[in-house]
Formats: structure tokens, sequence, C-alpha cells
């Protein structure tokens, strides 16, 4: 029976028998943290204690990085014959696929994902990454340059040594996924602390890496609170290189912690506060909201580059926010994340869901108007309605900062030059989407959005060679793609006198 055809009771007898690790995974092995300290995963979609972890800290982060120190140093793996290297990610790959309803539990059980976003997207990109960039391995090429007659130059293209590596939970495995597997597949050995709400699947990772044939000391993985195992590894001076998935606020933290270490290198994939522009013309007003509900609901809200911002166009502002309300407050509802038919699934935490709450609160005391949604249903889980503003500026708090949840903005525009300025008006820069059937109007506005990533008439379309990373506070480093493995690498000059 395929995990597709599932029903839920049979994801809540799985689950309740799963058997996963809670240890650290360093040197090719399960270890308890030095100090023995441990802490407590909740379950959101129940509010109940799923599980205790260990709780790493610089003793713990000291060992990981050795480890992976040792094993770059002893070159069984960056200096794999490159050939093997790519087989190991390419089995990695598919062993992530063959474990896909393990996987797909724990990161579902630790941050409420619905399990069917799991199975049709986090496990078969997260496969994808590793399998994208182990076929680049042998495609890194170095340089012979132009020279007078009396000297040989070449630039030799190697591995950083030990990577670092911090990510956050909204996509536990796939976040993991884009560090990982370019890391490694330049040749680096890492250490990956993953976010302390969903830190189960990152353990399989690693089991699995083994499996697939990478060596112990490779691949480790040390789980923890971010102040302490977090700052441990940021701080660590033999780390050469951060590699950050998370707020903006953690991510400048970590040039801080770059600064006072060793100059590490530093990428940043950090907050967002996407807008979406429907132009008066655009090509299909169902479309359009459509892929408006989506971009705001899809995983939670709790997406870097949310559509949280829509701004409308005022000939079209009146229908387009009426078939939103329409269709918005029914497409998602708050149910069983286990549930294959569920689509919002609880928010990460209790605490988080506050946070988003509070936002809901500002929304109204500014003035926006809410349509729908804005309450908690009646339900121990950390759950939320769908929830939908219009009548916003964006000058108020809901459209400035980001919320991270399922709350929309709807900001009215005058055309494309206000839609551009209101859409630039934001610290973030990660993402944006123009609607229009006009081809001009939509290269321009592609120039002069202030965005790395913009998307015309479809919104979060893409495939592993799109750079996927921010501009301005979004971050600066770039995620999928070529670049992002060449990140992964220096470069050597080799200048040779020929006497
Ligand atoms: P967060 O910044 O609180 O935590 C991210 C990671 O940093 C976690 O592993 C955490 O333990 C660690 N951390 C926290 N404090 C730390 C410290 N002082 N020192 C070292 N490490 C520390 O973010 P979050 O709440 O886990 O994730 C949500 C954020 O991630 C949102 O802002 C979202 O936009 C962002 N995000 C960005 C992208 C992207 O590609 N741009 C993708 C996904 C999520």
């Amino acid at each position: 029976m395929s995990l597709m055809e599932l029903k839920t009771a049979d994801w809540h007898a799985r689950a309740s028998t799963l058997k996963y690790e809670t240890r650290h995974f360093i040197d090719g092995e399960f270890v308890d943290s030095v100090k023995g300290g441990r802490f407590a995963v909740i379950n959101p979609a129940t509010a109940t204690v799923l599980c205790e972890v260990s709780a790493g800290e610089a003793a713990d982060i000291d060992h990981a990085v050795a480890a992976a120190k040792r094993c770059f140093a002893g070159r069984t793996w960056s200096r794999m014959a490159p050939r093997e290297r790519m087989a190991v990610l390419a089995r990695l790959s598919c062993l992530l696929e063959k474990n896909a309803e393990r996987l797909a539990l724990l990161d579902t059980l630790c941050m409420g994902k619905p399990i069917r976003d799991m199975l049709t997207i986090d496990i078969p990109s997260a496969a994808q990454n590793f399998a994208y960039f182990g076929e680049l391995i042998d495609k890194i090429d170095g340089a012979v340059t132009a020279t007078a007659s009396d000297a040989f130059h070449y630039i030799l293209r190697e591995p950083l040594g030990v990577v670092g590596c911090i990510v956050p939970w909204n996509y536990p495995l796939l976040m993991a996924a884009w560090k990982i597997a370019p890391a490694l597949a330049a040749g680096n050995t890492v250490v990956l602390k993953p976010a302390e709400q969903s830190p189960l699947s990152a353990l399989v990772l690693a089991q699995l890496f083994i499996e697939a044939g990478g060596p112990p000391g490779a691949l480790n993985v040390v789980n923890g609170l971010g102040e302490q195992a977090g700052a441990a590894l940021a701080l660590h001076n033999d780390v050469m290189k951060i590699a950050f998935t998370g707020s903006t606020e953690i991510g400048k933290q970590m040039l801080i912690y770059a600064g006072q270490s060793n100059m590490k290198r530093v990428a940043l994939e950090c907050g967002g506060k996407s807008p979406q522009i429907f132009l008066g013309d655009l090509p299909d007003l169902d479309v359009a909201v459509t892929y408006a509900i989506n971009g705001i609901y899809g995983n939670m809200g709790e997406v870097c580059n949310a559509g949280s911002r829509l701004l409308i166009d005022k000939p079209i502002a009146k229908e387009f926010i009426a078939r939103f309300i329409e269709r918005g407050r029914t497409a998602y509802q708050p149910g069983d994340p286990l549930d294959p038919a569920t689509n919002l699934g609880p928010l990460v935490t209790a605490g988080h869901r506050a946070r988003v709450m509070s936002y809901v609160a500002r929304g109204k005391s500014e003035g926006a108007r809410l349509e729908f949604g804005g309450a908690t249903p009646d339900n121990p889980g950390a759950f939320i309605q769908p929830t939908f503003f219009s009548k916003v500026t964006n000058q108020m708090t809901i459209a400035r900062e980001e919320i991270f949840g399922p709350v929309a903005a709807a900001i009215e525009v005058d055309g494309i030059e206000e839609a551009i300025a209101v859409a630039n008006d934001s610290i973030y820069g990660l993402a944006a989407a123009v609607w229009t059937k006009n081809l001009s109007t939509a290269h321009k506005a592609v120039r002069d959005l202030e965005a790395g990533v913009i998307w015309v008439n479809c919104f979060d379309h893409g495939d592993m060679t799109q750079p996927f990373g921010g501009y301005k506070q979004s971050g600066q480093g770039r995620d999928k793609c070529l670049e992002s493995l060449i990140s992964y690498t220096q470069t050597k000059s080799a200048w040779i006198n020929l006497v």
C-alpha cells in the first residue's frame, strides 16, 4: 500500500509504535550529552510531551567539531573520488524516499505540519537536494589563467573544512538538506544543529548518510537550545562557515559570533514579508486568488517567503477581496496533522501561537478590518484559524513585521508605481510576485522589486536551479542552485615560476 493511501487511523497506529533516536549523532554513533542534560519536545497538535532529547552544550559541540575536523583531515570524505562521493549522495537521496514514513511522522509529530505536505513536498524536495548536489560534484572546475611564458598559473576550488549548519523548525528535514547537501557535495564535513522544536528527523538523516556509505564524522548532529548548542557552534574557532536559516534577529547574531571568533564565513537565510502585486490587467482573477490563498495559508503561514502582503490594484480590489473571503475562509481548516486530508496543522508551539495572536490584536487595534479568522479553535493544540485583514496600510505592524502564521494583509494600491514603492518599503526582500498580462510591466517589476526571488503570474514555483535567498535583511546567502555549492568552496591560486 502506498503511503498516500494510508488513513488517519493508520498514521496514528504507526505514530504510536514509532521508534526513534533522541541522542546526538557524533562520529558515526549516537551519544548522550556530556553533562547528561535533556529537553522536552512537545507535540503541538496535542500539547503533550513527545519525548526528551539530549541537550547539547559547548562540550558536545566541541566533540562533534573535533570529529568533523578529524574526518576532514583524514580525507576519507573530502578526497574521496568524486564519483564515489556522488554515489553516496545518490544513495542517500534514495534512502530518504525509502524512509519517508518515518521521516514524515517525525517532523509532523514535532512541529505539526500536515503529513500530506511531508509526503508531497518536504521529503521529495529533500531527496532532490541530495541528488542535485551529488550530481554536481564532478562538475566543479578550477581554472588555468593566461600568463606570460615564464609562469603557469592555476586556480583550485577546495572545500572550506568544517561547516556548521543551524536550521529552523518550519521545514526541519528540508532546511537541513538545503545546507548539508551542498556542504557535503563540496567536500566539507558538517555539524548540524537542528531547531529545538524539531530535533528528530536530522538524526535519521545522519544515520542514513552512514548507511549510504558516508564515513563517520563527515555528518554530525548535535541537538540543543540556540543560545547553548547554536551559539557554541557559531563561536567555534574550528568551524570555517556557518550556514544559517532562521530569523533576522538571530541571523544578525551570527555575524557577531563570526566577528567574536575566527571571522568564519556566514551565509544567512532569514525572514520575509513577501508582497504579491495583483494588477488590474492580471490574466485570471480566480487563479490569482487561489495563489494568494495558498501563498499565505500553506504550511500554516510558517514560510519565510509566505505571500503575507497582498498589494491589490484599486480597479479589481473589491472583487479580489470578495473572492478571497469567499474561498479563503474555508480553503484551509485546522485539523489533525496525521489526517491525510488536513491542510492546516497547529502552529509549532503554544508560545508561537500567542505571538501570532498578538499580531491579530495589533491588526484590529491599528484599524485594519478583520474579514475572517483571528480566533483559536477550542482545542488543546496550538491551532489558529486562517485569518484575513483588509483595509491594511503598509505602516501597520501587520504589514511591517514577519508574523510567521496564517495571517494575510490586503493593501490597496493605485497602479504599478505605487505597488512597487509599497512592496519595497520593507526591511525584508526575500521574494515578491507580480500578476499582469503586460510583458513590459512584468519585466519592469522584475527590475524594480528589491527581492532575491521574483515570480510573474505564479507564486512559489521553482526547481533546484533557482537561487533561493534574500535582499536586504532577508539575508545574503543563496540556497539550492550551483551558486550555493560554490559558496561552500574557496579558491587556492598556484603561481608556478617556469625557470
Ligand atoms: P530562530 O532564528 O529563532 O532559530 C533558528 C535556529 O537558530 C534554531 O536552530 C535555533 O535553535 C537557533 N538559535 C536561536 N537562537 C540562537 C542563538 N542565540 N545562537 C545560535 N543559534 C540560535 O528562527 P525560527 O523561529 O526557528 O524559524 C523561523 C524563522 O526562520 C523565520 O524568521 C523564517 O522567515 C526563517 N526562515 C527563513 C528561510 C529562508 O530561506 N530565508 C527559510 C525558513 C525559515
